[in-house]
């Protein structure tokens, strides 16, 4: 019935291949035998976090206390911003980790003071943030690096100044940073960076404009002597400017080993694999998914495509819940008729996205997706 790559033997093959297949050893993979295709929304587990956690609790908040703050917690905005800036290819002090995607987004539209432009399928806060924003000092243009709904890459070389959304982007390509001069950056690290659920972000100001551009929220942790408690305002040289008040430390230490790990695959090889994942998962659609209406939105040049393929079809909601109650297959779902299937290359096996699309076949052929309610409700 199927062609060879459709065989459970070409995947498992594919997987023996795989040069990164030893980092899935490293995160905690649960008992059931559920098919994790959201690494995209919310990164697996590294193992070493569990630890780490465990003795920020118990030893550092638990016995440490207010000492914590001059035994690292201090400097981990920075410290973890330098870690950032190797997987984004910027300069060490061009990188700060702190508050919400949301949150730097607005503190760096606000600061760079120009027009922006966006396009309508940006990402929601990107486009609430920036609505209404005027001005005569020329135009920000804000570039989401891989679209969240289709995974097609943005232009990554029109220039101009920019204000790049790495959200879908850091972790799974090259990002190339300071070669390409762009000025302005945010993104997510509970992403494709595993940083642990609600992680805080992080933010990227080209070197030359640190000093020139102000944070629209002055904090006391964006002040040039925080301890000095001073009525006045002073901003911070550089980059510590864009802190605005005291961290979330113990979601900063969950963050560092996805990190660690990102580093430690590197991101050409998890380019390399997670093009042919993607690549992988557009072939197995196009051989058992024919007789259906399932069309891959995904682009098919591999050039122009993130780490996540979505698959339209105009019952996506329902077969989205037959995936994940019937066959413990956990893609998400983007409104209106989107299945999205995130790859992280640094823990998905190729056995997995096959199965993936057999059960999804399944699903359509038996059409037991009808059985579910078509109103959609809570987190998609
Ligand atoms: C996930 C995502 C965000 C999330 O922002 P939060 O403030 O963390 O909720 C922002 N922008 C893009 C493009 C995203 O994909």
């Amino acid at each position: 019935m199927d062609t060879l790559i459709a065989t459970a033997h070409y995947a498992i093959a594919a997987d023996r291949r795989d040069p990164l297949r030893h980092f899935r050893d490293r995160f905690v993979f649960g008992e059931e035998p559920m098919l994790y295709m959201d690494g995209n929304s919310l990164g697996r587990l590294p193992k070493v976090t569990i630890g780490l956690l465990h003795d920020a609790i118990e030893e550092q908040w638990g016995r440490r206390l207010i000492r914590g703050w001059n035994e690292g917690w201090y400097t981990l905005s920075r410290r973890l911003g330098a870690k950032v800036a190797t997987i984004i290819g910027a300069r060490p002090h061009e990188v700060v980790v702190c508050d919400s995607t949301s949150v730097n987004l607005f503190k760096l539209v606000e600061a760079a003071g120009r027009t922006v432009a966006a396009a309508p399928t940006d990402f929601p806060s990107d486009l609430y943030v920036v609505r209404d924003r005027q001005s005569t000092n020329g135009e920000l243009r804000l570039v989401n690096a891989v679209d969240f709904r289709s995974g097609t890459l943005a232009d990554f070389d029109r220039g101009g100044f920019e204000l790049w959304d790495l959200s879908h982007a850091v972790g799974v390509l090259p990002l190339d940073l300071t070669r390409r001069r762009v000025a302005l950056a945010v993104g997510c690290t509970y992403k494709y960076l595993n940083g642990g659920p609600g992680a805080p972000a992080f933010l990227y100001v080209r070197e030359d404009l640190q000093n020139q551009l102000a944070n629209p929220i002055r904090g006391w942790f964006g002040h040039a002597r925080p301890f000095d408690f001073a009525p006045d305002y002073e901003p911070a040289p550089g980059i510590d400017r864009f802190l605005v008040g005291t961290p979330p430390v113990l979601s900063l230490l969950a963050m560092e080993p996805g990190l660690d790990l990102t580093i430690e695959a590197g991101i050409p090889a998890l380019r390399a694999k997670s093009i042919a994942l993607t690549e992988y998962m557009i072939a197995l659609h196009d051989e058992l998914l024919a007789p259906f209406a399932t069309e891959v939105v995904t682009p098919r040049d591999p050039a122009l495509r993130g780490s996540h393929v979505s698959i339209r079809h105009p019952e996506a909601w329902r077969i989205t819940r037959a995936l994940i109650e019937q066959h413990q297959v956990i893609p998400d779902f983007r409104a209106p008729d989107l299945i999205r299937f995130g790859l992280a290359p640094i823990y998905t096996s190729f056995e997995e996205v096959r199965d993936a699309i057999v059960r999804l076949r399944a699903v359509l052929k038996s059409r037991s997706y009808l059985a579910f309610s078509a109103e959609r409700e809570g987190v998609t």
